[in-house]
Order: C-alpha cells, then sequence, then structure tokens
C-alpha cells in the first residue's frame, strides 16, 4: 500500500499538511514531533503508508532504521541531550496513536521522568524462561 488518503502522516509524507521536516530520502521522511515530550523530539516515518512494525516490509524498516540513526546523531550533536531513546509503538495497549509506522527519535534530559521509564525489579527466573519458552516457539 503506497498511501493512506485520510492519514495524516501520509499527508504529512505528500505535503498537504505542514511538518517541520528536517530529513528525507527515497523512503523515509523525518520531520518534529507537534508535541515534542522534550525538545528536539523527531518522528521518522517510512514514505510508503504502513500501519504499524507487523506491516513494515523488512527492507524498509531496515531503511528507516538507518535514518533512525543518522537523526539520532543530528539531535545527539545539535541538542546535547543527556540521551536519547529510540521508541517505536504498536496498537492502541502501547499508546500508538497514529496508524502510520513511526519511530520516536526522544531525547532525554536527567530527571525529566517520562512515563516510559520503569524501574528494575528483578523478574521470577521461571517465569521469564516460561514466557521466553512461548516466543520461542512463535519464531
Ligand atoms: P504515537 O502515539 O507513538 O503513535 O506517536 C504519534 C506522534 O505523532 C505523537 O507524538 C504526536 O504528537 C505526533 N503527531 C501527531 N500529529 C502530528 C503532526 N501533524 N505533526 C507532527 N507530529 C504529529
Ligand atoms: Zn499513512
Amino acid at each position: 500500500m503506497a498511501n493512506v488518503d485520510d492519514c495524516i502522516f501520509c499527508k504529512i509524507v505528500r505535503g498537504e499538511v505542514p511538518s517541520a521536516r528536517v530529513f528525507e530520502d527515497e523512503r523515509s521522511v523525518a520531520f518534529m514531533d507537534i508535541n515534542p515530550a522534550n525538545p528536539g523530539h523527531v518522528l521518522v516515518v517510512p514514505k510508503d503508508h504502513a500501519a504499524d512494525l507487523y506491516a513494515m516490509p523488512d527492507e524498509l524498516l531496515a531503511a528507516t532504521v538507518a535514518v533512525v540513526k543518522r537523526v539520532a546523531t543530528a539531535v545527539r550533536d545539535a541538542v546535547a541531550p543527556d540521551g536519547v531513546n529510540i521508541i517505536q509503538a504498536n496498537g492502541p495497549g502501547a499508546a500508538q496513536s497514529v496508524a502510520h509506522f513511526h519511530w520516536h527519535v526522544l531525547p532525554r534530559i536527567n530527571g525529566d521522568d517520562l512515563k516510559l521509564n520503569w524501574s528494575l525489579k528483578r523478574g521470577d527466573k521461571d517465569a521469564i524462561a516460561a514466557a521466553a519458552d512461548r516466543i520461542r516457539r512463535h519464531l
């Protein structure tokens, strides 16, 4: 599927909706998130529409990862954050709000206390092994 009429990110890719575009190549576009969680928050999207990770062809996914690396390096150098998280959400339970695959390049500031952080609590060894078993059976 190349493009979707009522998809906001397809509209940004086509230039029908304005965005602060920072980079593009043949297959990807990078633009500023309109609701930045921290200054310098950038989104990287494929030009071709795919709803989520599961719908992304492997080659297109790899192409976007290369752009993510390039943009994250630029964000690190331009914004000088304390760190950068690369985040990608699939489905409402993961708080995906736009159904066009995207990577968040998210600069982090010490103490910003963004909600995605979780504290490290040692897991139950047997429960971890059982989850690994279940996942392995699907790979
Ligand atoms: P997610 O919640 O992971 O699906 O991320 C979607 C992101 O898209 C959110 O961080 C929004 O702020 C951002 N967003 C939505 N509409 C626009 C837009 N028109 N321009 C830039 N970013 C947008
Ligand atoms: Zn789209």
